[in-house]
């Protein structure tokens, strides 16, 4: 049985913070999916095809990753491709106490499925989505902070 992991988020932009996460967690699994979530009710600031298409960008030639889109719970898109782990990014305590309450929930919803998280390396424990947007938002420069070769004015 393959294992499969679901990296979900929304990935608006995607960062280096990101990147490294799942090119960290690609040994441990047979495919990761990355999984952007989609929510009628969140006001994104780049629209879902260019946040696919970063990713796909990023991620070409390797076969193991996959990019989908989805709604609704996480743990159902688990359940419907068949991942048996979460993979999640952890920065700082309060990542921590957020992604407890989600994980433990999940865990009682859909016991079959274990979080499985990897601690960010130092240099990205600042960066954050939220960060590039504001610098973005005040005509700073993001290179260092995206992934190389993406540009998000193209
Ligand atoms: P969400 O909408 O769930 O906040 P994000 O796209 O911001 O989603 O993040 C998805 C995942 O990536 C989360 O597990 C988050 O902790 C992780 N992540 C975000 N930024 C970093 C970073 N700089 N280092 C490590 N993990 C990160």
């Amino acid at each position: 049985m393959k294992n499969i992991a679901v990296f979900p988020g929304s990935f608006d932009p995607i960062t280096r913070g990101h990147e490294s996460i799942i090119r960290r967690a690609l040994p441990l699994f047979d495919k990761i999916i990355i999984a952007i979530g989609e929510n009628p009710e969140k006001q994104t600031y780049f629209p879902l095809d260019k946040r696919i298409h970063w990713l796909e960008q990023i991620f070409t030639g390797e076969t193991r990753i996959e990019i989908q889109k989805y709604s609704g719970l996480t743990v159902n898109f688990c359940s419907v491709v068949d991942a048996k782990y979460i993979l999640r990014g952890l920065r700082t305590s309060a990542d921590f106490e957020f992604e407890r309450t989600i994980g433990q929930v999940n865990k009682v919803i859909y016991p079959e499925i274990e979080t499985v998280f990897l601690l960010t390396i130092p240099e990205y424990t600042a960066l954050s989505s939220s960060v590039v947007r504001e610098l973005l938002r005040n005509g700073g420069d993001v290179d260092r902070f995206v992934p190389a070769g993406i540009d998000l004015k193209g």
